[in-house]
């Protein structure tokens, strides 16, 4: 085991499976459901699901001001999926969520038809991944103070900005952790 604890924000979608990788690789997961929730964490995830509902419940529980602020003061926080529409400070024709990653996402960018896919493409500092994707998010705009990490037929997919890392896919959803691996160690640091 290694001396590290993540919060999971567990309001809704798929937090189970972050958690099952995060302890496989050691880590001590918490459940975030409330402001209390948050003492003491080295870290934090933000998973897919639905971006409108957990946003909603992040003002429900009160969340929403005190894990902005553990953000923009610098808690390592990996977001995926949804979980990266909850940090972007922009989302095309809607309104932004936590607003902490100066990025632009489009919601369900890939359509209807192209709903859910998988493709294996590289990501800096990390290699080849294979990225499942699920009514996906990508970046359309990422200010200059954003590392781009990986593109997928020119659209951004993965970038990180200081504490913050964004993905559009679900890394939690494959076999692969080495994602997962590399977030603990920004936690540890
Ligand atoms: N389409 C969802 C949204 O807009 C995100 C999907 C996901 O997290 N897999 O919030």
């Amino acid at each position: 085991m290694r001396n590290i604890k993540i919060g999971v924000l567990a309001l809704q979608g798929a937090f189970i499976e972050h958690e099952h990788m995060l302890t496989d690789l050691g880590a001590v997961c918490t459940e975030i459901r409330q402001p209390c929730d948050l003492q003491g964490i080295d870290g934090i995830v933000l998973p897919g699901g639905e971006s409108t509902v957990q946003g909603q419940l992040l003002y429900k529980s009160g969340l929403f001001t005190p894990l902005r602020k553990l953000i923009s003061d610098g808690l390592p926080t990996l977001g995926t999926c949804a979980g990266l529409i909850l940090m972007a400070q922009e989302i095309s024709s809607s309104v932004a969520h936590l607003g902490t990653l100066p990025v632009t996402v489009k919601r369900n960018a890939y359509g209807r038809q192209l709903s859910s896919f998988v493709t294996e493409q590289p990501i800096a500092g990390i290699g080849n991944y294979p990225m499942i994707f699920i009514r996906a998010p990508y970046i359309e705009r990422a200010d200059e103070n954003v590392e781009i990490l990986a593109k997928v037929d020119g659209n951004i997919v993965a970038v990180k900005c200081r504490n913050q890392i964004g993905l559009s896919f679900h890394p939690e959803l494959s076999e692969n952790s080495n994602i997962h691996e590399w977030f603990l160690s920004q936690c540890e640091k």
